[in-house]
């Protein structure tokens, strides 16, 4: 599909009768032209919903508001528009209103583990920096619904400088991820202060932005973005495509100009039934993907926000997914699927499963084929035992110092330098019992 063509005209020209191809390639053009009623959806679509229908749509947006950039209204194919998958992400669906006892105005607890203001604090390492709170365009899958259409909406300097103040004053946060809202949604300047303050901070290693603005106002990407970008790396850019249809002659220009400039792109893709639920629309996406550069980071559980319901699949589909792409095609065309855990747990990655069993001598394994296999353990091995002195190892790290974080989880129950041995949840009525409790450190 060509930049400018003649769908894309008509709707430019219904909007604003003076449109030329180079005002639809400007977003600030784009952006006072969104399409925000259902109307104007039935106007510019040439499309007409049932009268019911219609009350209950306006009615949703009421609780959840519509906005779409011209352009990605522009890719619906009118023809069978309520299986289109743009259609499906862009505008609402009665489903909406019908909320279910599951669902959550924040299930990832995000509000929760807020230490400083716009920040999200989960994993050790890494912190979420909420920067914008506008988006080019609302997604009816969006998992932050609850935050859709705030007024206010750009932070204030003075309100980011305390997320920057958290982060500059918490020495493990190595990785800082700036999301929203969409932070391209800011002017160039207001970012570039944003990623000269992070860059100041001696113990932050990475900066990533999370973004739709490829997917869904390309012309974003604009050269003088990208050259003030290109000042702060190491910088890594996620977009989110979720169908092949969204990469076009538009998105690809804007991708080309993130890589080129030398900018890592991956991709995070949310499972939408109706939308993407098929494995060979997956590999259509992944492969699209890789050709321009992009590499297919995570694909998303759909999560138990309110009013989406009717996106849901079962766990079973991501599974069925991954299988066909896992040994199917190129190793690094294939997301991860992650569940991001209700209540706050994190992401959380599922996979089909290949190994099958095993004994102290051999595991035994199956491919993406169905054949088994076998692998022979080593007949002896050396063990590493860490105490952490990485001084009097064989190993070469050589930590200067310990400064290593403490081990968390799991991995402190494999670790040999930690004596836990259980994980015990919280609220056990046999061991609150015991009167010799021991308090964890
Ligand atoms: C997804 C997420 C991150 C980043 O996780 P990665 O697995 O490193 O991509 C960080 N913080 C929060 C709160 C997140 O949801």
């Amino acid at each position: 599909m060509g930049i400018y063509n003649t769908t894309q005209k008509e709707i430019a020209k219904q909007l604003d009768s003076g449109a030329s191809r180079s005002q639809w390639k400007d977003w600030k053009w784009q952006r006072t032209h969104l399409i925000t009623s259902i109307d104007e959806v039935e106007r510019l679509l040439e499309v007409k919903f049932s009268p019911e229908r219609k009350v209950k749509l306006v009615k949703t947006l009421e609780k959840f508001p519509l906005a779409i950039t011209p352009y990605y209204l522009s890719l619906i194919d009118t023809a069978d528009y309520e299986n289109d998958p743009v259609f499906r992400q862009a505008v609402p669906d009665p489903s909406e209103l019908l909320l279910s006892a599951c669902e959550m105005s924040d299930p990832l607890a995000e509000d929760k583990d807020s230490p400083a203001p716009q920040i999200t604090h989960r994993y050790p390492d890494r912190v979420l920096f909420h920067v914008s709170n506008v988006c080019s365009m609302y997604c009816r899958h969006c998992t932050r619904k609850r935050k859709v259409g705030d007024r206010d909406s750009i932070p204030a300097r003075d309100t980011l400088k305390e997320g920057i103040k958290y982060i500059a004053e918490t020495p493990e946060v190595r990785d800082v991820l700036l999301s929203g809202g969409d932070p391209f949604l800011l002017s160039d300047k207001y970012l570039d202060w944003i990623l000269t303050e992070l860059g100041k901070i001696d113990h932050v290693e990475v900066i990533r932005i999370g973004t739709r603005t490829p997917v869904v106002l390309p012309y974003r990407i604009t050269d003088e973005l990208v050259n003030m970008l290109k000042k702060h790396q190491p910088l890594w850019v996620n977009t989110h495509f979720n169908h092949p249809r969204e990469i076009t002659a538009s998105s690809k220009a804007a991708l080309a100009k993130l890589a080129d400039a030398g900018i890592p792109l991956g991709n995070q893709t949310v499972l939408l039934a109706g939308v993407n639920d098929c494995p060979r629309i997956m590999k259509r996406l992944v492969h699209k993907l890789v050709q321009n550069r992009v590499r297919p980071y995570y694909l998303y559980q759909c999560d138990l926000s309110e009013g989406l319901k009717h996106f849901r699949t079962p766990v079973g589909k991501g599974i069925e997914i991954i299988e066909s792409l896992i040994g199917h095609t190129s190793g690094f065309a294939v997301p991860t699927y992650v569940i991001d855990a209700p209540g706050g747990g994190g992401k959380i990655p599922v996979m089909p499963t290949y190994l099958i069993s095993w004994s102290t001598n051999k595991v035994v394994l199956r491919n993406y084929e169905g054949i088994i296999t076998t692998y022979k353990e080593p007949d002896s091995y050396e063990p590493i035992f860490c105490d952490r002195n990485c001084n009097d190892c064989s190993l070469q790290l050589k930590l200067d110092g310990a400064d290593e974080l403490k081990s968390v989880g799991i991995s402190r129950l494999l670790s040999d330098s930690n004596e836990a041995i259980t994980l015990v949840p919280g609220g056990l009525e046999r061991i609150e019992r015991r009167s010799d409790v021991e308090e964890d450190e």
